[in-house]
């Protein structure tokens, strides 16, 4: 009987890339999934015509080590194959092995030759391995609606046969788009803009500003697991603390209260920015979502956008909060960030902010602060946490 030789087939969205871009984008991915099964035995990885593959024979966890692949940016499925050589008869040995004990009511073979000069072409492979399938268990074929899928992809070196395919989260691999810096607050939305930044390649920065010791510290400990959580899907992050409540104390003393909302976000804009230029950031990330609340109108926006010379992404402009809460509990951030806080815009924060600040108005009252002062003590008032993830190997059992 055949030994199986189980691997992980790791496909990605190839066609979506530029011709320039797939060595970068490979040489990202590669190394995101070491990065992502680092502490489970650095299963060897080899890149094969047009799919990664991980080895899995003899590897004590091979469920966790599709789990971890599965939440790598740039994968669009992960497939558990067994290996055969590319003779008919080592095909069906391999796939008889894995029908042992199987039924399913329906079936089709989905046969892929990744290099065209193999003496079979895909219709002959799928009716001879079909009619394999038929002698050994009482099922039919349905090419349209088959309860099970049976894939077999020969490549040149050997074949790989497989029952079952997991989806991946799409995307880029962090680092293959650059940095940016995300303005994280202890809300809802923030960690959902940094996530989606993330999905598009970026390795994101965290800044949130704290108002300690106007405040308790508890945006903080939002803050930090919140980037715990968010660095399961980057490996390493940086969370810059800024104090801002003294900050805001002036600002309360210069500017009428209708216009301080808009000020605070300029300013915060202005210390993310300055930081984010020392860390070589190309941007800056907000989750921000059009209309939500009465700051976010398309005026404000403008308003706060003309603080900046960095491009401000907004990722959730066009989601709704029903959307954007789904995706935070999928990630499991909407659990930490619907914890009680007093965010730092609560303090000092008026009761009817502005929904159409003019510019000119507010560039006015902004004239009455010493702004490159107060951006300089956020910036180098900030404290920096790093964070990795997975943890260190021996803190694990596979
Ligand atoms: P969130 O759920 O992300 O807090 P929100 O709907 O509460 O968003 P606002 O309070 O208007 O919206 O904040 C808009 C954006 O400004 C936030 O998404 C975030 O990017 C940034 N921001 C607000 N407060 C802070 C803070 N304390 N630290 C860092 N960024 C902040
Ligand atoms: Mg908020």
């Amino acid at each position: 009987m055949v030994r199986l030789r189980p691997v992980l087939v790791v496909h990605y969205h190839e066609i979506s890339l530029k011709r320039g871009n797939r060595p970068l984008f490979l040489r990202h991915l590669r190394r995101n999934l070491e990065r992502a099964l680092a502490d489970l035995g650095a299963p060897g990885i080899a890149q094969l015509s047009g799919r990664i593959v991980v080895d899995l024979d003899g590897h004590p966890a091979p469920e966790l080590v599709r789990e971890r692949v599965t939440r790598v940016f740039g994968v669009a499925s992960a497939t558990v194959a067994y290996r055969a050589p590319s003779t008919l008869d080592a095909m069906k040995a391999v796939l008889g092995r894995l029908l042992e004990g199987r039924s399913f009511p329906s079936f089709r073979i989905s046969a892929r030759r990744a290099f065209k000069t193999y003496p079979m072409t895909s219709v002959e492979l799928n009716r001879a391995l079909g009619a394999f399938v038929l002698e050994r268990v009482a099922t039919r074929v349905d090419l349209e609606h088959a309860a099970q899928d049976i894939r077999v992809e020969v490549l040149p070196a050997e074949t790989y046969i497989s029952l079952d395919r997991v989806e991946g989260p799409g995307g880029l691999p962090v680092g293959a788009s650059g940095t940016v810096a995300a303005l994280l607050s202890g809300g809802i939305d923030s960690p959902v803009a940094a996530w989606r930044m993330m999905k598009r390649g970026c390795r994101v920065m965290l800044v949130h500003f704290h108002s300690v010791p106007y405040l308790p510290a508890t945006s903080q400990a939002k803050a930090r697991a919140l980037v715990a959580r968010l660095t399961e899907w980057q490996y390493v992050s940086r969370l810059h603390l800024v104090p801002f409540g003294e900050i805001q104390r002036e600002v309360v003393l210069a500017v009428p209260p209708p216009l301080r909302v808009v000020v605070y976000r300029r300013l915060m804009l202005r210390i993310a920015e300055a930081l984010a230029r020392r860390a070589g950031a190309l941007a800056l990330v907000t989750g921000e979502s059009l209309g939500q609340v009465a700051s976010q109108t398309l005026e404000n926006i403008a308003c706060i956008d003309a603080a900046a010379t960095l491009p401000v992404l907004r990722p959730l402009i066009g989601m709704d909060k029903l959307e954007i809460t789904a995706q935070a509990q999928r990630l499991g951030t909407f659990e930490i960030s619907i914890e009680p806080d007093a965010d730092c815009c609560t303090l000092f924060t008026p009761k009817h902010p502005a929904t159409r600040a003019g510019l000119a108005e507010v560039e006015a009252v902004e004239a009455r602060l010493d702004l490159s002062r107060l951006v300089t003590a956020g910036a180098d008032g900030a404290t920096v946490e790093a964070f990795d993830w997975p943890p260190a190997p021996a803190a694990v059992r596979v």
